[in-house]
């Protein structure tokens, strides 16, 4: 049987918790554990699916295809796990499972409830997501005290009462405030946070503290003995959250938590490969700027999987990398463009990422012609991609009107459209292609390099496709098509042989790269960008 810990969080919300979970996961799994974690959302979307990324951030999808919540994201990066449909649950979700037995009259005549209807089903889908691993962390997402979080602070307290209170652990991340008139940190805030934890029958056994300063023992003391919990970890805010695991094991975090789940401690986990990455980020032997040319770029999580990205490329060349993000729009003729569009000079690559709707396109297809005349490394993910292929097929072949029917559906000449087999899925979020494809390289070229292989498999989200029509068209005026889904015969990836390192990809790359293992196309187009910088310098 496996044994939980349960991570919620107090006062505020944006504590980290996602990092915190994915944190304690890591140095789990490296104390010899099989470990797991589930995000829970209490809000109502079934999933982040349907979710504008201005106000929630990137979409994370997993190899199955499920569009979760980004947090799942930190998880696969910090755990080096590949996780699915079952990490991820949401309010919506469950309620709709409930709803669904219940007309199916599974209930047989009782009234259906939030207790214990619901919190029963909650409990249901977190055993699910336990099954075949020796602990499974459950990250709470919102702040204790939230009207839509009771029904799964509920559930996780009958968890305790359901597997056995030694087979549980509760850790709760919470934040002690600098108060610059005082000059001094209060604890009040956590006191009241857990209070409200306790109000409801949870009584933490490990405090993890979101600090600007220092804590010293005796505000520590002060907390456990106010808030009736024996641990209290201080977790101050990093230069990089790489740091993050390193800290929270230097304050035995991860030994208290086996403790609390009678389980033993194990062997000394080794931290080498994060102590290495958090020495290449913190002391670089260069710089690259890199610009990011991309329509969400007013929200910091948007791209937040294609920034973590770059980072692990950029640690694992020894660089460090100056991530400029440009709203393509800007970059559109009608907007001073002429000074703007000259400004891509100043970077040494340029990432065009993905994304949904018209806005922006033509200031990304001005940025992918300007770093295919200049020579500029540039990385096209999936929207970025299909943009390579329009800006080709306008000013390459002579196809001035060319588009994609996302942009334009009656364009003459629709080198992206939505391909027969997807317009038959029909819903919001239903036509599109989610999750791992195989794709095959072909050999020889930038992408077979890149990979060392010719066999992969890469996480999409999209509803357009490079269409066929046009490929060899474009192949002749010198457009590779380096990658294929075979089995769908679809272009997954585009590149020029005659420019440095130009790639579009129509999966997402970003979704499978880890710190301690650069994404392949990310790591060759660091290295591009670090080789065009040096070459400029001369
Ligand atoms: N909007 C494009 C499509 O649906 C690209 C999607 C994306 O970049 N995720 O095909």
């Amino acid at each position: 049987m496996s044994k939980f810990v349960f991570v919620t969080g107090g006062v505020v919300s944006s504590l980290g918790k996602g990092i915190t979970s994915g944190s304690l996961g890591t140095l789990l799994k490296k104390r010899g554990f099989d470990i797991s974690i589930l995000k829970i959302d209490p809000y109502l979307n079934v999933d982040a699916g349907t979710m504008n990324p201005f106000q929630h951030g990137e979409v994370f999808v997993t190899d199955d295809g499920a569009e979760t919540d980004l947090d799942l994201g930190h998880y696969e990066r910090f755990i080096d796990e590949t996780l699915s449909e079952r990490n991820s649950i949401t309010t919506g979700k469950i309620y709709s499972s409930v709803i669904k037995r219940e007309r199916r009259g599974d209930y047989l005549g009782d009234t259906v409830q939030v207790i214990p209807h619901i919190t029963n089903d909650i409990q249901e889908k977190i055993i699910q997501a336990s099954e075949g691993h020796d602990i499974l962390i459950v990250e709470i997402g919102g702040t204790v005290g939230d009207i839509e979080g009771q029904p799964f602070l509920e559930a996780i307290r009958q968890m305790a009462f359901r597997v056995g209170r030694e087979n549980v652990a509760y850790c709760h991340v919470t934040l002690i405030p600098w108060l610059e008139a005082a000059k001094e940190l209060k604890t009040k805030p956590t006191q009241h946070s857990v209070q409200e934890l306790r109000r409801i029958g949870i009584l933490p056994d490990v405090l993890v503290c979101r600090t600007s300063r220092p804590m010293d023992d005796s505000m520590k003391s002060k907390i456990s003995l106010f808030c009736d919990v024996q641990a209290v970890i201080e977790c101050r805010d990093q230069n990089t959250i790489y740091n993050v695991p390193i800290s929270l094991h230097e304050q035995g975090l991860d030994e208290m938590i086996l403790k609390f789940l009678n389980l033993p401690v194990g062997t000394e986990p080794d931290l080498s490969d994060w102590q290495r990455v958090v020495d290449a980020y913190t002391l670089p032997e260069d710089e690259v700027n890199i610009a990011l040319v991309g329509k969400y770029v007013a929200h910091k999580d948007a791209y937040l999987s294609v920034v973590e990205a770059l980072h692990h490329a950029a640690i694992a060349r020894n660089v460090r990398i100056n991530i400029h993000s440009i709203e393509s729009e800007l970059l559109e003729k009608n907007s001073d463009s002429s000074s703007s569009l000259e400004k891509l000079r100043e970077f040494d690559g340029i990432l065009i990422p993905g994304g949904f709707g018209s806005r922006g396109i033509e200031g990304m297809i001005r940025a992918a012609k300007f770093a295919r005349e200049n020579s500029v490394p540039l990385l096209g993910i999936c929207l970025g991609m299909q943009v390579i292929a329009i800006e080709f097929a306008r000013d390459v072949c002579g196809l001035t009107d060319a588009h994609s029917t996302e942009f334009d559906p009656d364009t003459p000449n629709p080198v992206i459209d939505i391909m027969e087999e997807q317009k038959n899925l029909s819903g919001m979020g239903g036509s599109m292609r989610l999750g791992a494809y195989p794709c095959d390289l072909l050999e020889e070229t930038i992408a077979a390099r890149a990979y060392g292989e010719l066999h992969i498999s890469e996480r999409h989200r999209h509803r357009y496709e490079f269409n066929n029509a046009y490929k060899s068209r474009l192949e002749k005026a010198g457009l590779v098509c380096s990658g294929i889904c075979t089995e769908r015969n679809l272009v997954e990836i585009v590149e020029l042989q005659n420019h440095p390192w130009y790639v579009g990809a129509q999966f997402h790359a970003e979704l499978k790269s880890r710190p301690i293992r650069p994404h392949p196309l990310f790591d060759g187009f660091i290295n591009a960008a670090v080789e065009f910088m040096r070459s400029k310098r001369g």
